[in-house]
């Protein structure tokens, strides 16, 4: 049977993620010892307390539809979080609660997008970014953050990639792949350029908010600039802060009428959010604050061991971000080399499929992230994984001719 698939799915690739896991969960079944550096989520388990508030909603029989936009309950938390972290004032009518911060982003792309539409993306980029805007017809357009400005755009830049055409900006700070945080000087130099083009919307992506390190304090646009607010998208989440990335809960502040269209789109396809895990978000945003501190403490140490680590592979060149638990150093002086198996490393897709087969580490290219050749290594997991992991990088970089 032939089945005609729609013209929009056939514009979207499959994650390029996904091929690195399978290879690593095949290998894993054939009983090797993988490390995997691939993972895009905190190690740990949810705080006991969120747990239980989770569980005794199911005993109270928090079981049935809520509102499509959130819980009262969890809509009152999320807007004492705006205005307690960020400074920020949301009315009721001004927050979305979604199946995830993916799901936020995909309703506002999906509300806001027309056909040809231009969506400036900063590479290296969250993989799923270029591709919702491409279902929603809409044309992604990179902006390339080099490694020597510690991956991130200048305002220059950015100015010259806004048309007439451009809706929409996604700005992620600290960032995934890279973990590059920008400071408070380095927006306001974006927002100065923002300013002058009041076509042109933002979505600030906040989802790593609370994994910024070297006492560097976390910044948003809409807060930074208050100007902007009327046309900023500020996203944000339980799963990276909490270790709740199962839950799927993800939120946003912004202005009333584009809360509502992303409402509609929601109201027919997902409805609410699942009513349980509300309930925990509600504990999450609202309890005891004082897991993300010790998290913090905890990544920094394994991102100052990682650094050190990577950089002492031959070929492999690892700058230090601030944020997130990601490094992505870059390859590049592999690239060419061969194998002691004689074959040619041509790309950073080749480097990791390599470190996969021939040492077991599992790790994500770069041409996933839009920047190449690189290789993002994610810290969230064990110390003593990660330097076993790390061993086997630098063997392999070594063994490369
Ligand atoms: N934004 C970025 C930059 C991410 O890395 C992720 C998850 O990996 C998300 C958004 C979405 O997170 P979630 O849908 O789990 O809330």
């Amino acid at each position: 049977m032939d089945y005609i698939l729609s013209d929009r799915v056939q514009k979207v690739k499959p994650s390029p993620t996904l091929a690195v896991t399978q290879k690593a969960t095949e290998l894993r079944a054939a009983g090797h010892q993988i490390i995997g550096f691939g993972a895009g989520e905190p190690d740990f388990d949810t705080p006991d307390h969120i747990k239980k508030a989770g569980q005794s909603a199911i005993d109270q029989g928090k079981t049935r539809y809520t509102p499509v936009g959130g819980t009262v309950e969890l809509k009152l938390a999320i807007q004492r979080k705006f205005k307690t972290e960020n400074n920020l004032d949301y009315k009721l009518d001004e927050i979305l609660v979604s199946c995830g911060g993916k799901h936020t982003i995909y309703n506002l792309i999906m509300a806001i997008i027309n056909d040809g539409d231009e969506v400036l993306i900063p590479a290296p980029y969250w993989v799923s970014y270029p591709d919702m805007a491409l279902l929603a017809g809409g044309k992604p357009v990179f902006i390339d953050a080099k490694i020597d400005a510690d991956f991130k755009i200048t305002a220059e830049q950015l100015e010259a990639h806004i048309t007439p055409k451009t809706k929409l900006l996604i700005f992620n700070s600290p960032s995934n792949p890279t973990g590059a945080c920008y400071s408070k000087e380095e927006m306001l130099a974006l927002c100065k350029v923002l300013k002058k083009h009041p076509h042109v919307m933002i979505l600030s992506d906040d989802i790593y908010e609370h994994l910024i390190y070297d006492n560097l304090t976390f910044h948003t646009i809409a807060s930074i600039c208050p100007e902007l607010k009327d046309r900023t998208i500020t996203m944000n989440g339980v799963s990276k802060a909490y270790a709740m990335t199962g839950w799927r809960i993800g939120y946003c502040g912004g202005p009333t009428p584009i809360i509502k269209a992303m409402q509609k789109i929601q109201s027919q396809s997902t409805s609410n959010p699942c009513s349980v895990s509300q309930a925990a978000a509600t504990e999450a945003l609202s309890g005891p604050q004082d897991f993300i501190k010790t998290n913090k403490a905890l990544f920094q140490k394994r991102r100052d061991l990682i650094v050190n680590l990577i950089n002492d592979c031959e070929g492999l060149n690892c700058p230090k971000p601030n944020g997130a638990f990601y490094v992505y150093p870059d390859c590049s002086a592999l690239i060419g080399k061969k194998t002691p198996k004689g074959e040619t490393i041509s790309s950073d897709k080749d480097l990791s499929e390599y470190f996969l087969t021939e040492y077991h580490v599992a790790l994500v290219l770069g041409e996933a992230f839009g920047s190449s050749p690189n290789i993002r290594i994610s810290y969230a997991l064990g110390e003593d994984d990660i330097i076993e992991g790390c061993k086997r990088i630098k063997e392999a970089c070594a063994n490369l001719r």
